[in-house]
């Protein structure tokens, strides 16, 4: 990335910069029990008009990079070191009102389970319009327009009549379109979906992951794609960020990641996905052990207790004393002390024939 000079926490945007670049970021928070390290060491970059999926299992760290991002951690109990640049702007230590103005202006969310983001009180047409005005100085009416032309942008039928009903009144499909259009409204250049369809059957699933990909297309928008699914990565994002404990395990393009994985967290992962090619007497495996804790992690790679690979290492015990990382600048590699030729040897003679 371009050196360049940090002005008052923010720097020019130049050309070949990221347009969101994530930097060594650290977020903690202090418990009853010990110190939760969330996020340890995370770096990636999002370009407009991409998308990039961040996968792992619950409590690996996904959530709570997007809501670093959004700066919508509680001062007071979390401790978040780092650098994130927005279009430039460095967000870790921004005032609140200047990250509340980006909120919903240049960033906005889409969150899993739309009944609890939307509000129950006022109709679908008014928390749009609202979202709209209180970032714009747009009147009543031209708020309502807004509402209007959004529904209609994200395929709702008779959209001025349903402006006027209450979110209950929508089907689960219908919540989750509308909630995309309160985050579309202002035209952020960057969306963060939360697990965006997890609470949809898979026909509606697909239609609202269409409906992301569509409307990316005609706006630009940056894309940060949540998911524990890596089928909806497949059909969604340009890139892959894989997350255990807190860090990248692998990354790089949807098309190198999923057919050339490297890392036996992201074989695990794939090997427990149903595919239409899998026999259907031949069993899914779920990844062996359960996640580590986050206050007390293991040391060396957080993945070694879980991991069947550790004797193919040149010196095994590096897996329990050395954390692997992907160095900051690759955009594709695996946090793994195997060489690339063993990963690549691993994966084509044992876990390839596997996934069908
Ligand atoms: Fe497994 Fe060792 Fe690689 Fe970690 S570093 S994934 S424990 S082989």
């Amino acid at each position: 990335m371009t050196t360049v000079t940090h002005l008052k926490g923010t720097r020019a945007a130049l050309d070949g910069d990221p347009f969101l670049s994530v930097r060594d970021l650290h977020v903690q928070f202090a418990t009853e029990d010990g110190m939760v390290r969330a996020v340890d060491g995370l770096s990636f970059d999002v370009e407009k008009g991409t998308t990039i999926g961040i996968v792992g299992e619950s409590g690996s760290g996904k959530s709570v990079t997007s809501l670093a991002v959004l700066g919508l951690h509680h001062p007071q109990t979390t401790s978040i070191s780092g650098e994130i640049y927005l279009d430039g702007r460095q967000l870790i230590g921004a005032p609140r009102s200047a990250l509340e103005r980006l909120r919903g202006n240049k960033m906005a969310m889409i969150f899993q389970d739309p009944l609890t983001a939307l509000s129950p009180y006022h109709t679908v047409g008014q928390q749009i319009s609202e979202t709209y005005r209180r970032h714009t100085k747009a009147s009543k009416k031209e708020a309502h327009d807004r509402a209007v032309q959004m529904l209609t942008r994200v395929g709702i039928p008779q959209p001025k009549m349903r402006a006027d009903d209450y979110p209950h009144q929508f089907s689960g499909g219908m919540r989750q379109r509308a909630m995309i259009a309160m985050a579309l409204v202002c035209d952020p250049d960057l969306l963060i979906a939360d697990e965006p369809t997890t609470a949809l059957d898979v026909t509606v699933q697909a239609q609202i992951l269409d409906l992301l990909k569509d409307l990316q297309q005609q706006t630009g928008t940056a894309i940060i794609l949540i998911t524990h699914d890596l089928g909806v990565v497949a059909n969604t994002a340009h890139n892959v960020l894989v997350m255990y404990a807190g860090r990248a395990v692998e990354r790089g393009s949807v098309h190198e990641v999923l057919s050339a994985p490297q890392h036996p967290y992201t074989w695990g992962l794939l090997s427990s996905m149903p595919r239409l090619t899998t026999p259907v007497d031949v069993p899914l495996r779920p990844v062996g052990g359960t996640p580590p804790s986050l206050i007390d992690l293991p040391a060396g790679c957080p993945f070694h207790p879980r991991c069947d690979h550790t004797n193919a290492v040149l010196s095994p015990m590096n897996c329990t004393t050395m954390r692997p990382q992907i160095p900051h600048e690759d955009t594709r590699g695996a946090a793994c002390h195997l060489t690339l030729q063993q990963r690549q040897d691993i994966f084509v003679r044992n876990i390839q024939p596997r996934l069908g």
